[in-house]
């Protein structure tokens, strides 16, 4: 399965070697917030009334597992999870520290490279906010 919302550019933003914003679009009608930005309202089906917003840099761990069978340019193993915002989003993504996760954590989000060699691929990825980065 291939996540297509890390190849989507309007779906996050590097704003320096560190830090990465994941961006959503709010709808003016009935307020929900959608990730990856959507052209309309998945609750109430609203086209014109829809902002982009930043997510916050944190969010909890909803679940977690790892990969021990990548995709080219991918070294395995590594961690995939799930992250929950206060918002209401959860978000799919790499995660860094694969050996000392918990369902419920803080996790920030961090630039990363997911994939690398002839075809690099750079996004989001979440590491926990209370260890240390680890390579996995
Ligand atoms: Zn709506």
């Amino acid at each position: 399965m291939t996540d297509t919302t890390l190849l989507r550019p309007d779906a996050w933003q590097q704003d320096g070697p560190d830090r990465v914003r994941l961006l959503a679009t709010r709808c003016g009608r009935c307020k929900t917030l959608t990730f990856p930005p959507a052209p309309s309202c998945p609750a109430c089906w609203e086209r014109d009334q829809l902002t982009i917003e930043s997510l916050p840099k944190h969010g909890a761990l909803h679940s977690f597992t790892i990969v021990h069978t990548p995709g080219t340019g991918i070294t395995a193993p590594y961690a995939v999870g799930l992250v929950d915002y206060e918002e209401g989003v959860r978000v799919c993504g790499r995660l860094r520290g694969g050996a000392h996760l918990s369902v419920g954590m803080p996790m920030e989000t961090i630039p990363g490279s997911i994939r690398e060699g002839e075809n690099p691929l750079s996004g989001w990825m979440f590491q926990a906010v209370t260890k240390s980065p680890e390579p996995l």
